[in-house]
C-alpha cells in the first residue's frame, strides 16, 4: 500500500530523525525478510547513518545509507512500515523484521502487518550495487516529481490503470494514487497509453505531479514522527465508491478485481458509461 508519497515523507522524515545516528546491534527477528548474506546484517553494527540524506527514495523503495559505505535497500511491499521509535521493541511484537537498534536508545524497525511477509532488506556494499539490483535497474522514471512526456513514456496497448502501475514504466505509482491521477485527468482507467492524445498525455502527466506532490505537501503539512500505523491518505475516490464525486456530485463507482479495486467517476471519466463490475458477473454467472 505505501506509493511514493508515503514512501517520500516517510524516508524525509525518519531520515531527518536518524541523520548521523549510530547503529548500535542489527536484530532480523523475522529472518525470511533479509535477502543477502554478505555483507552481513551486522556488517552495520557501529556505523552511523550518514548526515545528509541518510534515507533517500527509488520509486517505492528506501535506501539507507551509512557513513561506513554499506547501504540498505528496503522494499515494504504492501502491509510493511518503517519507523522510528524512542523504545526497543518487545519480542511480543510480531511485526518485526528487522531492527536497527541505535546507541542512543531509540530503534528503527521494519515492521509489517498481514499474514504475509513479503517486505524485504538487502545490504548491499554502495550505492552502485542499489542501482545494480533488479528492482531498482528495472524502473521507469519517477512519477515525481519531474517525469518525461507521458505520450512516450505510456505508448502502449495496454490500459491506463496497468501502465501507471507498471514500475518498470514508471515508478512510484501503486493501486491508490493511480485512481487518484486518472481521475484527476478525467480519463479512463481502461483507455490504452496509445490512444491517448497530446492533450490527454499532458494532462495526465500534471495531474500525477500534483495528485503525488499534493499527497507530499498534505503530509508534510500534518505529520510528525513517530508515523501511525495507518498513514491517512487524503484520496478523494480510490475506495470511495458509492459517495458523490468531490468535482460533478455523480455516485463514483467501481470495478473489483481480486487484489484490488478501480474506482472511477462515470460522468467524467468514462462517457457515462458505468463499467461493468467483473467480480460481480463471475459471481452471477
Ligand atoms: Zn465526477
Amino acid at each position: 500500500m505505501p506509493e511514493l508519497p508515503e514512501v517520500e515523507i516517510t524516508a524525509r522524515l525518519v531520515g531527518a530523525a536518524v541523520a548521523g545516528a549510530r547503529v548500535e546491534s542489527t536484530l532480523a527477528p523475522g529472518i525470511n525478510a533479509v535477502k543477502t548474506f554478505d555483507p552481513p546484517l551486522h556488517a552495520l553494527d557501529g556505523a552511523a547513518f550518514v548526515a545528509e540524506d541518510p534515507i533517500v527514495r527509488r520509486g517505492k523503495q528506501f535506501v539507507l545509507r551509512f557513513d561506513n559505505g554499506l547501504v540498505v535497500l528496503l522494499h515494504l511491499m504492501s502491509a510493511g512500515r518503517l519507523q522510528l521509535y524512542g523504545r526497543r521493541a518487545g519480542p511480543r511484537d510480531r511485526t518485526s523484521r528487522v531492527l536497527w537498534r541505535l546507541d542512543d536508545g531509540r530503534e528503527l524497525r521494519l515492521r509489517e502487518f498481514g499474514t504475509k511477509q513479503a517486505a524485504w532488506v538487502k545490504t548491499l556494499p554502495g550505492i552502485e550495487a542499489v542501482d545494480a539490483e533488479e528492482s531498482v535497474a528495472t524502473l521507469g522514471p519517477e512519477a515525481w516529481p519531474d517525469p518525461p512526456p507521458f505520450g512516450p513514456l505510456l505508448a502502449h496497448a495496454r490500459p491506463l490503470h496497468t501502465l501507471l502501475r507498471d514500475q518498470r514504466v514508471i515508478a512510484g505509482i501503486g493501486r491508490s494514487w493511480v485512481d487518484e491521477i486518472l481521475w484527476q485527468a478525467r480519463l479512463s482507467p481502461f483507455k490504452r497509453g496509445k490512444d491517448l492524445s497530446d492533450a490527454e498525455a499532458d494532462a495526465l502527466r500534471q495531474a500525477s505531479i500534483e495528485s503525488l506532490g499534493g499527497a507530499i505537501d498534505h503530509y508534510a503539512a500534518t505529520l510528525s514522527l513517530p508515523l501511525p500505523d495507518r498513514l491517512p491518505l487524503p484520496l478523494k475516490v480510490h475506495r470511495r465508491q458509492g459517495e458523490p464525486c468531490p468535482s460533478c456530485g455523480e455516485e463514483l463507482k467501481a470495478v473489483h478485481y481480486e487484489d484490488y479495486t478501480i474506482a472511477y467517476c462515470p460522468l467524467e471519466q468514462t462517457d457515462g458509461k458505468v463499467l461493468k463490475d467483473r467480480r460481480m458477473s463471475r459471481l452471477l454467472k
